[in-house]
């Protein structure tokens, strides 16, 4: 495997463009603690903690959980790593208050763009489903095999989705210039199939180590 002690990314992309799946493959490949803040509330929630509380309702309109209660859950996570340890990013930075307040907290070595048409994406987030050993199916494109038990992520419906395109365009699509004017971006088409999508981000990732 390789090791790339330093090389710290985030993947940023629409709901449902696929950042989880490419984020366990690449995480892998490069030994990279991959971080999702969804996953990480999402815990919360299940656990019933404070933090759980106080997020639940934003998650499940399809909202964003504020600034100060994100950095803060990244600034910790981020000062409990082992030294040296390169981190994948899954889903934060999503404002440009996140961006800007991460620059003090961690340098990224590249940003990967993952591109999609929301219509397309429509239609995989709400055949989407999970199984309890977090495998994730399709119930067109990849269906769970029989005696499998599924259930739908409750803001996988799909007036959530619309409300979560939105609030992508809005407030996390700026994200993509903010990360091009820092020459960190490098943008891949999320509209293939998992090996295609994966293929075109660690071609860029090794250029990125490679001129690193
Ligand atoms: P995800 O699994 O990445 O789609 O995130 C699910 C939900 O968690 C989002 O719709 C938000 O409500 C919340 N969330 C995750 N990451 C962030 C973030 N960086 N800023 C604000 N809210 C977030």
């Amino acid at each position: 495997m390789n090791v790339h002690p330093r090389l710290n990314l985030m993947l940023i992309g629409p709901p449902g463009c696929g950042k989880g799946t490419q984020s366990v493959n690449l995480s892998r490949r490069y030994n990279l603690l991959h971080f999702s803040t969804g996953n990480a509330l999402r815990e919360q929630i299940k656990l019933g903690t404070p933090l759980g509380l106080r997020v639940e309702e934003f998650l499940s309109k399809g909202l964003l959980v504020p600034d100060d209660v994100m950095i803060d859950l990244v600034r910790n996570t981020v000062e409990g790593l082992p030294p040296g340890q390169g981190l994948l990013l899954d889903g934060f930075p999503r404002t440009i208050p996140q961006a800007t307040a991460l620059e003090d907290i961690l340098p990224l070595s590249g940003v990967i763009a993952m591109e999609i048409e929301d219509e397309v994406l429509v239609e995989r987030i709400t055949g989407r489903r999970i199984a309890e050993d977090g495998a994730t199916y399709h119930i067109k494109f990849a269906p769970p095999p029989d005696g499998v038990m599924v259930t739908q992520r409750p803001d996988d419906t799909e007036a959530v989705v619309r409300e979560r395109l939105r609030v992508y365009h809005n407030q996390t699509a700026p994200l993509v210039d903010f990360y091009r004017e820092r020459k960190l971006l490098h943008t891949v088409s999320a509209d293939g199939a998992i090996e295609e999508v994966e293929n075109s981000i660690t071609a860029a990732v090794d250029q990125l180590v490679a001129t690193a």
